[in-house]
């Protein structure tokens, strides 16, 4: 019988060793940046109730709909793989009675999300973001610094070409009058629509404004908009959220018809997209990220009313962008000593010697199943190694260790316990 070869199961990705120079680079650049902001990190599970999201992200919303990992586990509880994480950092604010903190309360996480969705360019099942909340601040200020992380992020990994669209889709009050005039727009123009948008003209009107469908993007386009039937504190608070951008020379993008597609959000919603054309291979999956202001989930969710606002940036998407760019990032530092042994004695040294050098911070590759020298020289010069230690049987009675540099096949003997003070003394670092 033939044997079954697993594959990956779709939507899913190894990350390569080749790959990880790249993680690396955005998770300790996102790691300064918060830590310059006072941020303090948190890591959420990737499990939860599968309520916290029905409650929260929105029960007619795609995500909730249709696509997230749902199941009873073997207690018979209804769990979900976290589609997003805003709303387990809104559940640990509570549990752990974060609202005793100092105000505001700045917190972000690093995690796998899930969503069940058709995967293409840009677009996973299982993907990676970076999020991060502050809580209880309501100013507009505060919206503001919550921009100005995310840009900074952006500004220090490097990348450029980004552009911040903003609105607001003000309070419950503002967004019920908005969501009448949308149906009584949509609804002598409903056959024009394509059929998702049938669906959320019935459950979810502002995700109309979502829509990519090109004879939708017609409809939207005249459709109304939300900023013109603000009540006078939103529209206060959104103009003081602008004018802060303006002195701090930000460029953004008003864009009336961003409304982002979770229930919680209230006041200012934004979204990065890389601008110009060509840069980029993430096809029509543009949002780096985004964010916005969510005032009532935390008194949803059973705790004191708390203004809060947030953001969250996929990382696949950065590093599609880092790439496409072609940024020059900085490699781990690399190994550079090579041992090399002949004979079982030395063998036992070799192992000692490496577990030495290690400790001395010293990077020390080998190939120890290998007996011939000559082979062991080849796996140094192909890992690109230029340094090699070598151990032979006279070595190992003379408790002497050679150093040979590859590139001008000078070599030199040492005493086997001043061979870290040599290496550091030659070997740039
Ligand atoms: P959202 O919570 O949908 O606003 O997502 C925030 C960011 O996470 C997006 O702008 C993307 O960068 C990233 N993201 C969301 N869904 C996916 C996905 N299925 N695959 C890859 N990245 C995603």
């Amino acid at each position: 019988m033939a044997k079954k070869k697993f594959q990956l199961v779709k939507g899913m990705s190894d990350i390569l060793p080749q790959e990880q120079k790249y993680w690396d680079y955005v998770f300790q650049t996102v790691e300064q940046v918060f830590r310059l902001g006072g941020f303090k990190k948190i890591t959420i599970p990737i499990l939860e109730f599968t309520e916290l999201f029905e409650k929260s992200t929105g029960q007619d919303t795609d995500i909730v709909q249709k696509e997230m990992y749902t199941f009873t586990d073997l207690g018979g509880n209804l769990v979900s793989l976290c589609p997003e994480g805003t709303p387990s950092v809104v559940r640990a604010y509570i549990e752990h009675g974060m609202a005793q903190w100092q105000k505001p309360v700045k917190l972000y996480y690093i995690g796998p999300m899930f969503r069940y969705e058709r995967p293409q360019a840009g677009r996973r099942r299982q993907f990676w973001q970076i999020g991060y909340e502050v809580f209880g601040d309501g100013s507009a200020a505060s919206d503001v610094e919550v921009i100005l992380i995310f840009y900074q992020i952006l500004e220090k990994l490097g990348i450029s070409g980004f552009t911040l669209q903003i609105n607001s889709i003000g309070c419950s009050k503002c967004r019920a009058k908005f969501k009448e005039e949308l149906l009584f727009y949509y609804k002598g123009r409903l056959p024009e629509a394509c059929a998702n948008c049938k669906e959320r003209f019935k459950k979810n009107p502002l995700r109309l404004l979502d829509c990519k469908e090109r004879k939708c993007q017609k409809l939207v386009s005249l459709s109304p908009q939300i900023v013109d039937l603000l009540c006078s504190d939103c529209k206060g608070h959104f103009q003081e959220v602008l004018e802060f951008l303006d002195d701090l020379e930000i460029p953004y993008n008003l864009n009336p018809y961003l409304v982002r597609g979770l229930d919680y959000y209230n006041r200012t919603v934004f979204e990065f997209w890389p601008s110009g054309d060509g840069e980029t291979s993430l096809g029509s999956q543009t949002a780096l990220g985004g964010g916005g202001r969510y005032d009532d989930l935390v008194e949803l969710f059973g705790g004191k009313p708390t203004p809060a606002t947030g953001a969250a940036l996929g990382v696949e998407r950065v590093i599609q962008l880092i790439k496409d760019q072609k940024l020059k990032i900085s490699e781990p530092s690399p190994i550079f000593v090579f041992v090399v042994q002949l004979g079982d004695e030395a063998k036992k040294k070799s192992v000692k010697l490496i577990y030495q050098l290690r400790k001395a911070g010293i990077g020390a590759e080998s190939s120890l199943g290998r007996e011939s020298i000559k082979s062991q020289m080849k796996t140094a010069a192909k890992l690109g190694i230029s340094t090699t230690l070598i151990i032979g049987q006279k070595e190992v009675l003379d408790d002497t260790v050679i150093i040979k540099d590859m590139n001008s096949g000078v070599q030199e003997t040492v005493n086997f316990n001043e061979i870290i003070d040599e290496l550091k003394k030659r070997l740039p670092r």
